[in-house]
C-alpha cells in the first residue's frame, strides 16, 4: 500500500466512493480509500431499502433530496453507470391528528421547494395502491417523484470513475489506529501498513463512532440492526406501487420486481452491531401489515431473501458533517440515519468542498456540523 497521499477515506461505501468520486472529479487524485472487507460496498449501501424521498420535514434534508434524485436521474450521463432510479413514489398513511398538521405543514414547505407532494383524501389512496384498509385515516401524502434506486450500482459507479481518474482503493485494509499531533494527522495504522495524509474523510457508516475513536473523538454514532423481510413473487399488487409507510405504525412496504419487501423499526433493541435476520421481530412486523394491508394473508415468505443491516444512527438522526473541531483535519461524513443513500451525491459534492475550498458551500450545512450538540439539535421528524 502507498505510505502516503493527500486525502485518505475510511469506507468504500456508498459515503466513500462519492466523496472520492467528487475529489477526482475537480482534479483531486491523490486520495487512497480504505475499505476494511475484501471487497467494496459490503456494509449498509448493500443492505438498504434503496428508497429515495423528497417528503420530509426538515427543509435541508428537502433540498439534499432533490439534488440527489437529479443527479441519479442523470447518472448515467453524468458518472457513467446506472443508478437504476425507479419514481414509483413515495405515499404516507396517517392516522391521527398531531401527525397529520406536521405532514400538511411539510407539505406546504416541500411544495414552496419546487416539490410535487400533495395530500390525498382516504378514498383517493385507492387509485395509487389497492386495497389498503383506510377507514381510520386521516389522509395520506403522495409524491410521484420518489422511488428507489440501485445503491450497490451507485457506489460501485461512483468507484468506478473515481478510480479511472486516478483514486487507489484498499481492500482488506481495517484502520486500526489514528495518530495526530498539533492538529495535524500523523498516520493511519492499518492492516495493509501505515498510511500518511492531510486530511482523513470519516466514510466508515456505522463503525464511524469507532473509528472517530481511534483518533480520541467523540462522535456519537452507534448502529442499530433494520430487517427487511421478502415475499414470493405475488400479483396481490399489481402494476407499480409507491414505497408506502404507515405512519402509525412505522410499517413499510414497496414492490421489488414482483415481490414485496417491507420492514418496521423496533425501538427497543439496543445498539450493536448485529445482521442476522431477526425472526423474533416478524410476528409484530406482519400484524402491522396485515392491519393495513389485508391482503398480505395471501403472500408467502420468501425466508432465504430477508436480510438485515445496520442503520448508522446518530441522536438527532440527522447526519454529522464536516470538520472536526478538535481535530479540522478529521471530516466526518457519517450518521445518515436510514436515509444516506438519497443523500450521498450532496454529501460528496460538499465534502469535496469542504477539503478542497476549505468549507462546503452549495448548501449551508451548519445546522449538520458536529457543534450542534453543545447548542441543541435540529430534529427531523419523518423518519422511518
Ligand atoms: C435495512 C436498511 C434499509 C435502509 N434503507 C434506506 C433507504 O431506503 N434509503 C436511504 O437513503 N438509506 C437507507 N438506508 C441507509 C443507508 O443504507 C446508509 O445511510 C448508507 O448506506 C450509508 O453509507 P456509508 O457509506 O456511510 O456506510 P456503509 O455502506 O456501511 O460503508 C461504510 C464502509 O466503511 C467500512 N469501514 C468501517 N470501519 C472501517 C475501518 N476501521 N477501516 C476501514 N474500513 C472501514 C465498512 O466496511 C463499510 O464498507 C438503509 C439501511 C439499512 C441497513
Amino acid at each position: 500500500m502507498r505510505s502516503s497521499a493527500t486525502v485518505v477515506i475510511i469506507g468504500a461505501g456508498v459515503m466513500g466512493a462519492s466523496v472520492a468520486c467528487h475529489l477526482a472529479l475537480r482534479g483531486c487524485t491523490d486520495v487512497v480509500v480504505l475499505e476494511q472487507f475484501e471487497s467494496e460496498v459490503q456494509g449498509s449501501t448493500a443492505r438498504s431499502a434503496a428508497g429515495v424521498r423528497h417528503q420530509f420535514s426538515h427543509e435541508l434534508n428537502v433540498r439534499l433530496s432533490q439534488y440527489g434524485i437529479a443527479r441519479y436521474k442523470n447518472f448515467q450521463g453524468e458518472i457513467g453507470a446506472d443508478s437504476g432510479l425507479h419514481q414509483v413514489g413515495y405515499l404516507f398513511l396517517i392516522n391521527d391528528e398531531a401527525n397529520w398538521n406536521g405532514y400538511r405543514e411539510a407539505t406546504r414547505m416541500q411544495q414552496a421547494l419546487g416539490v410535487r407532494t400533495r395530500l390525498l383524501a382516504p378514498a383517493e389512496i385507492d387509485a395509487i395502491v389497492p386495497d389498503v384498509v383506510h377507514a381510520d385515516l386521516i389522509g395520506a401524502t403522495y409524491n410521484p417523484d420518489d422511488g428507489f434506486c440501485d445503491p450497490h450500482s451507485v457506489a460501485m459507479g461512483y468507484l468506478a470513475r473515481a478510480r479511472a481518474l486516478g483514486v487507489t482503493v484498499e481492500r482488506n485494509a481495517q484502520v486500526r489506529g489514528i495518530t495526530h499531533q498539533s492538529g495535524r494527522i500523523v498516520s493511519l495504522d492499518t492492516a495493509q501498513g501505515s498510511i500518511s495524509c492531510d486530511t482523513v474523510v470519516n466514510c466508515a457508516g456505522s463503525w464511524a463512532g469507532a473509528v472517530a475513536a481511534l483518533a480520541g473523538l467523540e462522535v456519537p454514532i452507534l448502529p442499530y440492526r433494520r430487517n427487511v423481510y421478502v415475499t414470493q413473487p405475488t400479483s396481490i399488487i399489481p402494476g407499480q406501487m409507491p414505497l408506502t409507510i404507515d405512519v402509525g405504525t412505522g410499517f413499510w412496504m414497496r414492490k421489488e420486481h414482483d415481490s414485496l419487501i417491507m420492514g418496521l423499526s423496533n425501538p427497543t433493541e439496543p445498539a450493536g452491531y448485529n445482521i442476522a435476520v431477526d425472526w423474533a421481530w416478524l410476528d409484530t412486523v406482519l400484524d402491522a401489515g396485515f392491519a393495513r394491508f389485508p391482503r398480505l394473508g395471501d403472500v408467502t415468505l420468501a425466508e432465504k431473501q430477508c436480510w438485515a443491516g445496520c442503520y448508522e444512527i446518530t441522536p438527532d438522526h440527522m447526519p454529522i458533517l464536516g470538520r472536526h473541531p478538535e481535530l479540522p483535519s478529521f471530516i466526518n461524513a457519517a450518521g445518515f440515519s436510514g436515509h444516506g443513500i438519497m443523500h450521498a451525491p450532496a454529501t460528496g459534492l460538499l465534502m469535496a468542498e469542504e477539503i478542497l475550498d476549505g468549507h462546503a458551500h452549495s448548501f449551508d450545512i451548519d445546522p449538520l456540523r458536529i457543534e450542534r450538540y453543545r447548542s441543541g439539535s435540529i430534529f427531523e421528524r419523518n423518519i422511518i
